[in-house]
C-alpha cells in the first residue's frame, strides 16, 4: 500500500488509480501511528472501494515520537568527506518541527545560515514497538519507507558540538511523497537513490552503499531505546552533497532540490527566503 496525507486527512492509493480518503473506508486516524494500527482494516476496505481522486500530498508522517538520523552511513559519502568509517552508527536527532511536505518550501534564512545543503535519504517508518531485536528480526519492525531530504545548515553543523540544531530548523525535513509499505520493498539495500539541484544531477548511488543497513540500524537503536510505531529513521546520504564539492556549493533561495529513491517516488522542494 501507499499511504499519503492531505489537508483533509490520510489517504491510500487505489490500485486502479487515485487516492481514497481512509475515513471513507471507515478508518479514523489522526496521526501516522493510528494509520499503522489500522493498516489491515484499510487494506481490507480498499478491496471494495472505487478508484480515487488526485490530491495535494502533505507529509505522511504526523506526530512521530522521534525522528532519528544517521551521519556518515554511505561508504561513498565517507570517502568524499575524508572521514574514517565510524565504528558504530553515528546517531543524531532531527526534531519533528523540521518535518515538511513532499513539495513544500524549505526556508533558508540568510540571517541564520549561509550554508544550506541537501541530503537525499531513505526514510524508514517503524511499525511496531521494538526493543532488543536481532538483526535478522529487525526488518519485521518496519512499517514502510519513504524519501526524505535531510536538509542541513553546514555552518551550524561545524559551529555546534552536535548536529541536532543544524538539522532541525523548521522545514528542514521534507518527507514523502507517501509511505510505501514494507511488503512492496523486497530489499531496502538494493534501491537506487538520487538527487538533483535545479535539474543538475548531484547524487547518484544505491542503498547497498550503506555501512550499516536498515536492519543493523534498528538493532543498534533498539538496544537502549524503544522504537514506536510512527517513529522515523533517516538512514544517511550518499556522496554528492554540496559541502563536499570543491569549491563547496551551497543552496540559495530559488534553488529546487529533487530527491528520489527507486520505487518510493520523488520529493521536490524549493528553497525560499524567510519572507517569500
Ligand atoms: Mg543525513
Amino acid at each position: 500500500m501507499r499511504i499519503g496525507n492531505t489537508d483533509g486527512g490520510f489517504v491510500v492509493a487505489h490500485p486502479d488509480g487515485g487516492w481514497v480518503a481512509v475515513d471513507t473506508l471507515g478508518v479514523r486516524a489522526r496521526d501516522t501511528a493510528e494509520v499503522i494500527a489500522q493498516g489491515d482494516a484499510i487494506a481490507a476496505a480498499l478491496r471494495d472501494a472505487p478508484p480515487g481522486a488526485d490530491v495535494d500530498l502533505r507529509c505522511p508522517v504526523v506526530r512521530p515520537g522521534k525522528v532519528l538520523a544517521i551521519g556518515l552511513n554511505y561508504m561513498d559519502h565517507i570517502r568524499e568527506t575524508g572521514a574514517r568509517a565510524p565504528e558504530r552508527p553515528v546517531l543524531f536527532a532531527k526534531f519533528p518541527n523540521a518535518l515538511n511536505d513532499p513539495y513544500g518550501d524549505v526556508v533558508l534564512d540568510p540571517a541564520l545560515t549561509e550554508q544550506g545543503d541537501y541530503e537525499a535519504e531513505l526514510a524508514v517508518i517503524i511499525g511496531a514497538h521494538t526493543r532488543r531485536v536481532t538483526v535478522s528480526q529487525a526488518l519485521a519492525s518496519v512499517y514502510g519507507y519513504a524519501v526524505a531530504n535531510d536538509v542541513s545548515a553546514r555552518d551550524w553543523q561545524t559551529r555546534d558540538m552536535q548536529l541536532a540544531r543544524s538539522k532541525s530548523f523548521d522545514t528542514f525535513c521534507p518527507l514523502g511523497p507517501w509511505i510505501t509499505t514494507a511488503d512492496e520493498v523486497p530489499d531496502p539495500q538494493e534501491l537506487a537513490i538520487r538527487s538533483w539541484v535545479n535539474g543538475e544531477a548531484r547524487q547518484d548511488s544505491s542503498t547497498k552503499e550503506m555501512l550499516y543497513g536498515v536492519a543493523e540500524l534498528i538493532e543498534f537503536f533498539a538496544r537502549g531505546m524503544t522504537l514506536e510505531p510512527g517513529d522515523v529513521i533517516l538512514t544517511g546520504t550518499p556522496h554528492g552533497v554540496g559541502f563536499a564539492m570543491d569549491p563547496p556549493r551551497f543552496l540559495a533561495p530559488g534553488d529546487v532540490v529533487r530527491c528520489e529513491v527507486e520505487g518510493l517516488g520523488v520529493i521536490e522542494n524549493r528553497m525560499v527566503g524567510p519572507h517569500s
